[in-house]
């Protein structure tokens, strides 16, 4: 069966043919972990999760290696970290951080799971790469791609004549769109960063040496983390790199930047999924427009309805997550659930996997589930949703425990009052383990501004669990 995906890169719709069928290589760029994901977020997980079953199905199981890395060193992560500290949280800076990016990749597998995303072969955290990292700086340097100055290193832009190929935009048109940050130390202000210094509580590591000067105690830039990370992982050369749409430029063009420098081609295919709006505006965390998927998944939505209203749209289209789409999607599933009842699973429908091998055309493969289930073909119904990552196992409606017991009220409410007197006499490893706790038996503990604590039950709420106050 022929694959035909849409390559940013050639602006064009071309046959996949992978550099080696036994080992069929993609690249994602993964989230930031310094807060729960938004559902925007969870847009590229589920595109890119299709594309891995895909491949997965066409070429086996064990022939397909999928990469997804955890950006667990961003200024943004220690920007939270001091707004902790500012709010009482106890430790250093770099145990603060270490700590929420450690929590922030539990939460984010289970609200990826709960979606129905299959885990990536190899999920990185970018600090286990520093290493690679400070090499190809050096490399870079040496092949006069990089220069160091005041304890940055930077990438020198004029000297890679492809710059701006993928995102097709002149360096005229980005000095002009004015996402370019000048700085002394810098040659050119489209130079970026691939290195910077970090203060002593900043996270910091031994930087690369350039020209015989250690640039010292610093941290990466962003862009390197991925070159570095899909380097060691899939090789310089592997079949696809994705991502949203919103990494095309700069992040993107950077990745290309810095590898290609180093000698040899990168990815082939790249591809990029459009954006989760709000009233016509991307769903950001910098916007504000936002809600988390967990949020949703406690609200009593199912995680594959989500997933089933984002199979709805292409993902090369914006779209917006609305009421209407929800219900429809609940109904569906609840419908087809009925339908194929305790009926085994048969293969997956020609026409499921004809759509799906056209660039990903999740609409058009639920079209077909629908005439599948008209037909009263339920195998096929049920092989073919399985295959998307539709109605296999857990129930279209979660149980959410939305009123709870009077006991268990008044010993959540002992617990958070506990919390806070524990926080007032500066007791902030009681006022910690009190809220781990709750966390363990299921409960959201949600710190409002102006110390006002607002809690929810998630599914897996258990009364027997909660601590004593
Ligand atoms: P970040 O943690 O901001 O680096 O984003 C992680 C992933 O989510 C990247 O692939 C982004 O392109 C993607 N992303 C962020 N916001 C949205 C959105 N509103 N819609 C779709 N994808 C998004
Ligand atoms: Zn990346």
């Amino acid at each position: 069966m022929q694959i035909k995906l849409t390559n940013t890169l050639t602006r064009t719709k071309e046959v996949f043919q992978p550099i080696d069928e036994t080992n069929v290589r993609m690249y994602v760029c993964g989230p930031t972990v310094y807060d729960r994901a938004h559902l925007g977020n969870a847009r590229p997980v589920v595109v890119f999760d299709t594309l891995y079953r895909l491949l997965r199905h066409t070429y086996g199981v064990e022939q397909v290696t999928y990469v997804r890395n955890f950006t667990d060193v961003d200024d943004r992560i220690n920007e939270t970290a001091r707004t902790r500290r500012e709010n009482g949280a106890k430790g250093s800076l770099e145990d603060l951080i270490y700590s929420r990016a450690t929590e922030t990749i539990d939460w984010y597998h289970s609200d990826m799971g709960a979606l129905g995303n299959l885990l990536p072969d190899h999920e990185p955290r970018a600090t286990e790469y520093i290493s690679e990292m400070v090499g190809m700086i050096e490399d870079l340097a040496n092949k006069g791609f990089a220069y160091g100055a005041e304890g940055h290193a930077l990438f020198r832009v004029d000297r890679y004549a492809e710059y701006g190929q993928l995102s097709g935009r002149s360096v005229e048109d980005m000095i002009a769109g004015a996402r370019v940050e000048v700085a002394p130390y810098k040659e050119n202000p489209m130079d970026f960063v691939l290195w910077k210094p970090s203060t002593d509580e900043e996270p910091g590591w031994g930087g690369p040496t350039i020209d015989g000067v250690s640039l010292g105690r610093g941290r990466p830039g962003w862009h390197i983390e991925c070159s570095a990370m899909s380097k060691s992982l899939l090789g310089d050369t592997f079949d696809i790199h994705g991502g949203g749409l919103d990494l095309q430029f700069p992040h993107h063009e950077n990745e290309i930047a810095q590898s290609c420098a180093c000698g040899d081609p990168f990815a082939r295919v790249w591809m990029h999924n459009e954006m989760l709006q709000v009233e016509g505006k991307k769903m950001s965390k910098s916007l504000g427009n936002f809600f988390t998927v967990r949020d949703l998944l406690d609200q009593g939505i199912a995680g594959e309805v989500i997933r089933f209203v984002f199979l709805s749209t292409h993902y090369s289209k914006p779209m917006d997550w609305t009421e209407k789409k929800r219900q429809e999607a609940t109904n569906t599933l609840k419908k087809w659930r009925a339908q194929i009842g305790e009926a085994a699973a048969g293969d997956v429908d020609p026409k499921v996997l004809a759509a799906i091998a056209d660039d990903l055309n999740t609409a058009g493969a639920i079209t077909r589930l629908h005439e599948l289930s008209k037909a009263g073909d339920i195998a096929g119904l049920a092989g073919s949703a399985a295959f998307l990552g539709l109605l296999s196992g857990e129930a279209t409606t979660v149980e959410v425990p939305t009123e709870m017991s009077d006991d268990a009220k008044s010993r959540i409410d002992a617990l958070i009052d506990a919390r806070k007197d524990a926080k007032a006499n500066k007791d902030f490893a009681r006022a910690d383990a009190i809220r781990d706790g709750l966390i363990a038996a299921g409960v959201d503990v949600l710190d409002k501004p102006g110390g006002v604590v607002e809690v929810a039950l998630t599914p897996d709420f258990d009364v027997q669990k909660l601590p004593k106050a």
